[in-house]
């Protein structure tokens, strides 16, 4: 993967490439942001430049032998570390024709698409002590092309305990074997691998570039495009799904959480609190902005009697929602969800904030 292939993120590309032109590459690097960054497309196209035989000034020449094996994922020295379910194998290698796949097909994966493409969406992922072992053997051999040797480890959030025996490795590493981190959960990730790695922060996409993504490759209109980009909150991989998605993913939850709020079960908008706040903040910050625009798009109906943009689904639960609330409680409804924002924003508890907001609501529906 090239770094023009990554959308948007220039500034990050450029710290990455600088590191190397400076002969001061980290050897244990963590990549921490939403898949939807581009986080692990970041940390590929950055492998592939470190191997590259005959890279230009800005990006790996994409033609030489080494940029070929690290397309189609066979290259002696890039290995991959990922979390999978333990009915499934061992270690990496037993999945890795499913990962070579995956992920050859899309360097936005993210760890839903992951479990489903192995069909094991209800299982839960893991990297295992074998595979913790396995990465010491691979990483204790020398490079084939006596250059750099590269351990991709994608969300190593899911290692346990067992991850302790890669911090030796990852604090005296053998000359030029180099660590990437893909990481989605900082809070999940054991604090002895943190402190051993340099980390970098991967904003959100930039809308624009996520705007111009969606019209160049993916054949969007302009006007859908900014849309998307507005709702997407800077993460391709969700804009990609609501791109193609004419249901919003955020309208079920929304539903579900009205209607327990207007039934006042409050053990269930409870239960609804705790299970949605740990999905994630950008997760749930775009989960905000759609309900911001359902309320605009009831307020505007009371007015000017229009549902432009919205799909038969989300019009029929808008009716519904405004046929049960008044245009001034809808407003405080509104002000409260941008309050929200703000918190979730600066790092406020999720699950309070929304346990909070279910009990301020069920109120305005009696
Ligand atoms: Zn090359």
């Amino acid at each position: 993967m090239n770094f023009s292939a990554v959308v948007g993120q220039q500034a990050m590309k450029d710290k990455l490439l600088t590191s190397v032109h400076s002969g001061r590459v980290p050897h244990a690097q963590l990549f921490l942001g939403g898949s939807g960054s581009g986080n692990l497309a970041l940390a590929l196209a950055y492998a592939g430049y470190l191997l590259c035989k005959n890279p230009a000034e800005n990006d790996r020449c994409g033609q030489c032998d080494a940029c070929r094996k690290v397309d189609s994922l066979t290259h002696p020295d890039l290995h991959f570390t990922f979390p999978f379910p333990s009915t499934i194998g061992d270690t990496c290698t037993d999945v890795y024709p499913q990962w070579r796949k995956a992920l050859i097909r899309n360097q936005y994966l993210d760890y839903a698409t992951w479990m489903a493409e192995l069909a094991s969406e209800n299982k839960q992922g893991n990297i295992p002590v074998k595979e913790c072992h396995a990465i010491l053997k691979n990483l204790s051999l020398k490079a084939y092309d006596g250059n750099y040797k590269i351990l991709l480890l994608w969300l190593p959030e899911f290692l346990g305990n067992e991850g302790n025996v890669l911090l030796k490795l990852l604090e005296e590493p053998p000359e030029k074997t180099l660590f990437l981190l893909v990481c989605n959960n900082q809070d999940r990730l054991l604090s002895t691998i943190i402190s051993r790695t340099q980390i970098i922060r991967i904003p959100p996409v930039d809308e624009e570039a996520i705007a111009a993504h969606l019209t160049g490759r993916e054949g969007a209109s302009q006007e859908e495009a900014a849309r998307i980009a507005m709702m997407s909150g800077g993460d391709l991989v969700k804009a990609l799904e609501l791109l193609q998605n004419t249901e919003n993913p955020y309208l079920d939850a929304f539903r579900n959480w009205m209607g327990y709020c207007y039934k006042r079960n409050m053990h269930m908008a409870a239960k609804w609190s705790d299970e949605f706040s740990g999905s994630g903040r950008e997760h749930i910050k775009g989960f905000l902005r759609y309900g911001l625009e359902i309320i605009r798009a009831i307020t505007v109906m009371e007015y000017l009697g229009e549902r432009n943009g919205l799909s038969e689904k989300e019009k029929e639960f808008v009716s519904k929602l405004g046929s049960l609330l008044s245009p001034v409680k809808m407003v405080r409804i509104y002000d409260w969800f941008n309050d929200a924002a703000y918190e979730i924003e600066r790092n406020g508890n999720a699950k309070m904030i929304f346990t909070e907001l279910s009990f301020k609501i069920a109120k305005l529906f009696m």
